[in-house]
C-alpha cells in the first residue's frame, strides 16, 4: 500500500524515494528501505519484504529544492536515533529560515551530515527530546514526542509538512501556514459495516494517493499536531493561527488534477481558470488546445467558454520525465525535444489558441510554438492559466531564480515577441483567486501567492 502511495504521488518528486517501517518493538530498530530514482525503479518484492509486520510506515519521494543532489543520505525518510527511540521524518517543504535554525543547532554542539532541511528539523526534534529527558523527570510513554514536536513546530515556522514516526505510532503536522497540503484517509475492507473503526490511516500530500476504499478523513488544519496510534486518531496541538498561505501553484500546476484540496478538485479548478482566461482574453481561432498535461483541465475550460472546438495538437511522450522536476537546466532543456511531437493534421492552416497553465524561462514554449508553426500552424495565440511568474519561491517549489523569469524581465508584449507567438494572454491574479475560491469549502480560507506578486507570507530577509 505504501509503495502504491508514492507511486500516485511520483510527480512530486522523481530524484530518489525512500520507505521506513517500525514492526512496534523494539523501540530502536526502524526497516529501511531507500534509493535513487522512480519508485518503480527503487522497490522490489524482495526489499518490500524488509517491512513486511510493520505497524506503521513512512514514505518519502524526494526532488530537491534545497540540499545536496544525489548523495545517499538525503534521501527521507531521516531516521534518527534519539533519547525517547527512533524517529523517522518525512518533509515537504523548504524552511525560509533554516540557516538561523542550523546555524542554532550546530552552536549547540550538533553535527550535521547533509545540508537539507529535513535533516535539520530531525535534529532539531532530537535535540529537544534530550533537552526534555534531562530538564524532566519525564514519565510520559517512550514514543510520545508532542511536546517536542510542539516545540520544533514554534521554532521554524514555514514551509513544511511532516510526517513523523516513532517505535508507536506516527505524527501528522502542518505549518502554521498551511502552505504545504497534508491530508488524512481512513482505509476500510471490501466489507465494512456501519460503525467499524478503519483497517488503517493514511496520511499523504495529495489524495490521489489514498488507496481504493479510502474514506477522506480530514486536511490537517494549519499549525495543527495530529496523531495516529493503534486505539485511533487525535489532534494533539493546535498553533496560535497564522494568516493562511496555502500555495496556489498546487491547484496551477503542481498537483495532480484528480487531487482534492479544500473540498474541492484540482481538476475543477483548473477548468474554471480556462473559463474566466477565455472570458478575460478571448481570441478568434479555429481550434483550442494545449500543452499536456497539466493544462488539459484549463483548456477544456476555455473551450466551453469560448464556443471554440477543442482538437490536441501536441502528442506527449509519457516515458519522459517532467521537464519542471528536472534538477538543473540542461536536463529540462533535453526534456522537452524529447517530451513532445506534433499532431500535424490538426495543425495546418489552423489558428491555435494554446493553453498552459505558466510560463517560466519560456524556453519550452519558444520551442512548442516554433515546432507548430515549422508544421503549418497559421496562427499560435497563447493563454496562460495563471498569472506572470515574476518571483522565486523559498518555500519548496523549484521555480526558478528571479533572473531566469521571463516575465521578471520582459512585458507581455515582448514576451510574445520572444516565443514568436501571434499574442500571448495571461489569466489576472482576480481571474485565478475568483477560480480557486468558487469551491472552496475549507473554513480557514487563504493562498499564497508569492511567486505572482512578491508579498512573501513571511519576512524571507532571514
Ligand atoms: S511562492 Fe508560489 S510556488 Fe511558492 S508557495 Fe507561494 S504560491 Fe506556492
Amino acid at each position: 500500500m505504501a509503495v502504491d502511495c508514492l507511486t500516485a504521488l511520483q510527480h512530486r518528486g522523481t530524484e530518489s524515494s525512500g520507505l521506513v517501517g517500525t514492526v512496534g518493538q523494539p523501540t530502536n530498530h526502524f526497516n529501511i528501505v531507500k534509493g535513487h530514482g522512480l519508485v518503480r525503479d527503487v522497490y522490489n518484492e524482495e526489499i518490500i519484504s524488509n517491512l513486511k509486520d510493520s505497524i506503521a510506515i513512512v514514505g518519502h519521494n524526494r526532488y530537491s529544492t534545497a540540499g545536496m543532489k544525489g548523495a545517499i543520505n538525503c534521501v527521507q525518510p531521516f531516521v534518527l536515533y534519539t533519547a525517547r527511540g527512533n524517529i523517522a521524518v518525512a518533509h515537504n517543504g523548504e524552511l525560509v529560515n533554516a540557516s538561523r535554525t542550523r546555524e542554532k543547532i550546530m552552536r549547540s554542539g550538533v553535527g550535521l551530515s547533509t545540508d537539507t532541511d529535513s535533516e535539520l528539523i530531525g535534529q532539531f526534534i532530537s535535540k529537544t527530546i534530550a533537552q526534555n529527558l534531562k530538564c524532566q523527570n519525564d514519565k510520559k510513554e517512550l514514543g510520545n514526542i508532542t511536546q517536542e514536536l510542539a516545540a520544533t513546530m514554534s521554532a521554524i515556522e514555514l514551509s513544511y509538512c511532516l510526517v513523523v514516526m516513532t517505535y508507536d505510532r506516527i505524527y501528522a503536522i502542518r505549518d502554521p501556514y498551511g502552505n504545504r497540503p497534508l491530508s488524512i484517509g481512513c482505509v476500510y475492507g471490501a466489507e465494512k459495516k456501519e460503525g467499524d473503526s478503519p483497517l488503517a490511516y493514511v496520511v499523504a500530500s495529495e489524495t490521489c494517493a489514498f488507496p481504493t476504499g479510502t474514506k477522506f478523513h480530514c486536511e490537517v488544519e494549519a499549525g495543527e499536531l495530529v496523531e495516529i496510534k493503534r486505539s485511533g486518531i487525535r489532534s494533539v496541538w493546535q498553533m496560535m493561527a497564522k494568516a493562511k498561505s496555502f500555495c496556489i501553484f498546487e491547484y496551477v500546476y503542481f498537483a495532480r488534477a484528480d487531487s482534492y484540496f479544500e473540498g474541492q478538485q484540482v481538476h475543477s479548478v483548473r477548468e474554471e481558470c480556462g473559463r474566466i482566461l477565455a472570458k478575460e482574453s478571448y481570441v478568434e481561432a479555429d481550434i483550442v488546445s494545449t500543452v499536456p498535461e497539466s493544462a488539459m483541465a484549463a483548456s477544456l475550460g476555455y473551450a466551453q467558454q469560448s464556443g471554440i472546438t477543442y482538437e490536441p495538437v501536441l502528442y506527449r511522450n509519457a516515458y519522459v520525465g517532467r521537464s519542471f522536476i528536472q534538477p538543473n537546466a540542461e536536463m529540462r532543456q533535453n526534456a522537452v525535444t524529447r517530451k513532445f511531437g506534433v499532431l500535424r493534421a490538426n495543425v495546418v492552416d489552423k489558428r491555435i489558441v494554446l493553453i498552459d497553465d505558466s510560463i517560466v524561462r519560456g524556453n519550452t514554449m519558444r520551442i512548442i510554438v516554433k515546432m507548430l508553426k515549422d508544421q503549418g500552424a497559421k496562427q499560435v495565440h497563447l493563454r496562460i492559466a495563471s498569472p506572470p511568474l515574476k518571483h522565486p519561491c523559498y518555500m519548496g517549489i523549484n521555480i526558478a531564480s528571479k533572473d531566469e523569469l521571463i516575465a521578471a524581465k520582459l512585458s507581455e508584449d515582448e514576451i510574445c515577441t520572444f516565443l514568436g507567438a501571434d499574442s500571448v494572454k495571461y489569466l489576472t491574479l482576480e481571474g485565478l483567486q475568483r477560480a480557486v475560491d468558487a469551491g472552496n469549502k475549507s473554513e480557514n480560507k487563504g493562498h499564497c501567492v508569492a511567486c505572482l506578486t512578491g508579498n512573501y507570507p513571511v519576512d524571507i530577509s532571514f
